[in-house]
């Protein structure tokens, strides 16, 4: 796949359980576009490593973090703070590298704000009950967590669409297509 011709910022949404890391990873594995490791106070999962994944940390270093300005955007979801490091997205538009984030709505308008005109891709799911079905079988949310994120989908959705901030909506039904979508965004 060829590289992208100059640096873009690359901003991708959607429901828990969409889809979404999993078309990122693939994503960044095609195109020259580096993936945004963010920062979280969520617990890791069992396949989950700092550094790679997210940034694990404690409330306090993440209030830091806020405290010093080091986020280009934060948000609470689910009762976990979630937030994106600003030195290195600074970074990679100043020397014209593409980069994605992979965050919440409410993070992608705090950067729409900031950087409208980053590409802003919303990921929807082919129906609600897909879209719940993936959230179980991917097996690793509790019950709490689980009804959580099945009723702030439909929260989310609204919201991206009202906001007006997301220019591309992407369907991952066939995973393969959503991802090639996406890749044609980055390279274009
Ligand atoms: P998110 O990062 O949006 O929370 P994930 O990437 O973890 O979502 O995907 C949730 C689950 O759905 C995973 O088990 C993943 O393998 C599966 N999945 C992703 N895309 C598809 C697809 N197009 N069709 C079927 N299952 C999918
Ligand atoms: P998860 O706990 O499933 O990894 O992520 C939960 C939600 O937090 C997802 O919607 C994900 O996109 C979002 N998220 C992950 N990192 C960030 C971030 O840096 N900022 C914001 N605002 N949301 C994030």
């Amino acid at each position: 796949m060829s590289p992208g011709r100059h640096g873009k910022l690359i901003v991708i949404s959607g429901p828990s359980g969409v889809g979404k890391s999993t078309i990122t990873r693939e994503v960044s594995r095609r195109t020259d576009a580096e993936y945004s490791i963010s920062a979280t106070t969520r617990p890791p999962r069992p396949d989950e490593q700092d550094g790679r994944d997210y940034r694990f940390m404690d409330r306090d270093a993440f209030e830091r973090m806020i405290e010093q300005d080091r986020l280009l955007e934060w948000a609470e979801v689910f009762g976990n703070l979630y937030g994106t490091p600003a030195e290195p997205v600074r970074l990679a538009v100043r020397d014209g590298r593409t980069i994605l984030l992979e965050i919440d709505v409410q993070g992608g308008i705090q950067v729409h704000r900031k950087m409208p005109n980053a590409e802003f891709i919303l990921i929807t799911p082919p129906s609600e009950a897909e879209l719940r079905r993936r959230l179980k079988d991917r097996g690793t949310e509790d019950a709490a967590s689980y009804k959580a994120r099945c009723t702030q989908a439909v929260e989310e959705l609204r919201l991206a669409r009202k906001s007006g901030a997301y220019r591309h909506e992407v369907v991952n039904d066939d995973l393969e297509e959503a991802i090639e979508k996406i890749v044609t965004i980055v390279n274009t």
